[in-house]
């Protein structure tokens, strides 16, 4: 900052804290205070802002939802460095149609509920004990994590091997696109869990269902592929199954001795242990595990599992290679994205909130609360990769950076040499 820049932000926060208290205390007229900013506007070319929010020019009068305004505080008293235009790139779970069926509900968020989110959706789904996501595939890949809960996963690659497995909190599953599947809560209490696609318009309502298959094949055809009798399929199901409720599964051991038979399992290949892997990164700022085809070869879609302790900030940074996909699982933070033109914006998130940033858009993601923050980063290919501010300034001649930014070349040489993902250190 030059010195003519801070001595005006100094003023400024000086006068808009005099005004502020003023308003404050002897609860200066309207008009008064209206008087007092339009000066200090003229002079300064900036508006006044309080840290309560109660100046006139900043005041909510009219129709409020106070609920919602207390959840976005970053969209109601914007931040002084956002600017101008950026797509929404937040939308919310709890805002999306939620399908109740017998064996449980799923709800999506897709680029029909959030514009901006071109290349992935994501879908959350409750199964109850023995409710069966019926046997479906789709042209996109799944990438699954396990939220609460347990569930047996079933799928049959393309060399007949069978995939019979189950999955708890905290794990993975990958289905490769155009691999048949099923999903089946299992005891005490089922499971919920957060689907992640390659595909900005998926639609879960929509996929490749078992039933409606074969109802929409002639029973002849049926009896000549499997050679057996027509009657066999008098009961095959005139309307899909979806999401059912039905029996516990058979015991592990036997489904999968039962469902290799002659072709042999993967039952490992399609699942990750992530409640079981050590952190990529660990800080004082909280931890980061990343899983992508380094450590999960089958992945096509590589992901960030982030926790970030109280004050913990996920370094600015942005991704060269693909659009960013989020999904928030437990406490509160913000998330500012500068777009090129000289534009930004900053949303608040909490758990069930989806987020979505745009291939090399810069970002951060900063705990504001006082619990850790949680959440998931997807990305529409199989390898992680970002590029850290801070890394790339630290491997840029110093004089240069310092002809930039004015900031010293002894701020440059203090920043570590190696990406940190997360501050503090
Ligand atoms: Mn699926
Ligand atoms: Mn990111």
């Amino acid at each position: 900052m030059d010195e003519q820049l801070q001595r005006t932000t100094t003023r400024r926060k000086f006068i808009g804290a005099t005004i502020a208290g003023a308003a404050a205390s002897t609860a200066i007229a309207g008009a008064a205070a209206s008087t007092a900013i339009a000066q200090q506007a003229a002079q300064q070319n900036a508006p006044v802002r309080s840290p309560n929010h109660n100046l006139p020019n900043e005041q909510q009068v009219g129709p409020a939802n106070p609920a919602l305004d207390a959840e976005n505080p970053s969209s109601v008293w914007t931040l002084d460095t956002d600017n101008g235009t950026v797509p929404p790139f937040k939308y919310s779970f709890s805002l999306a149609h939620k399908r109740i069926e017998s064996g449980g509900w799923t709800r999506q968020v897709t680029q029909r509920e959030l514009a901006v989110s071109k290349t992935m959706a994501g879908v959350e789904m409750r199964l109850i004990a023995g409710g069966v996501r019926e046997l479906h595939w789709h042209v996109g890949s799944e990438w699954a994590f396990m939220i609460y809960g347990n569930a047996r996963i079933t799928a049959v690659d393309a060399e007949g091997r069978s995939c019979v497995n189950d999955v708890g909190p905290g794990d993975l599953w990958l289905f490769p696109e155009g691999i048949p599947h099923s999903i089946q809560g299992l005891g005490p209490d089922g499971a919920k869990f957060l689907l992640v696609f390659n595909q900005g318009d998926f639609d879960e309502f929509s996929t490749f269902l078992l039933t409606e298959w074969l109802t929409h094949t002639p029973k002849e055809v049926l009896a000549k592929n499997f050679a057996v009798p027509e009657s066999t399929f008098a009961e095959v199901p005139k309307k899909e199954l979806f999401i059912f409720a039905t029996d516990a599964p058979r015991p592990l051991a036997e489904e999968q001795k039962a469902a290799s038979a002659g072709t042999g399992e993967i039952n490992e290949k399609f699942v990750f242990r992530a409640s079981s892997m050590k952190p990529t990164k660990e800080r004082a700022g909280g931890e980061v595990r990343i899983v992508d085809r380094k450590n999960f070869p089958v992945t096509g879609i590589a992901a960030a599992i982030v926790r970030l302790k109280p004050g913990g900030l996920r370094e600015l940074h942005w991704h060269p290679l693909a659009d960013e996909w989020q999904y928030y699982v437990s406490g509160k933070g913000r998330m500012t994205i500068f777009e090129a033109g000289s534009k930004a914006r900053t949303f608040d998130f909490t758990a069930g909130d989806v987020g979505y940033v745009q291939q090399s858009r810069p970002h951060y993601v900063e705990n504001t609360g006082t619990e850790d923050f949680v959440f998931l980063e997807v990305f529409p290919n199989d390898t992680y990769q970002d590029i850290s501010a801070a890394e790339w300034l630290a491997h840029t001649p110093a004089r240069l950076v310092n002809q930039h930014l004015r900031t010293g070349e002894d701020f440059l040489t203090k920043i570590p040499k190696q990406e940190e993902v997360i501050t503090p250190l």
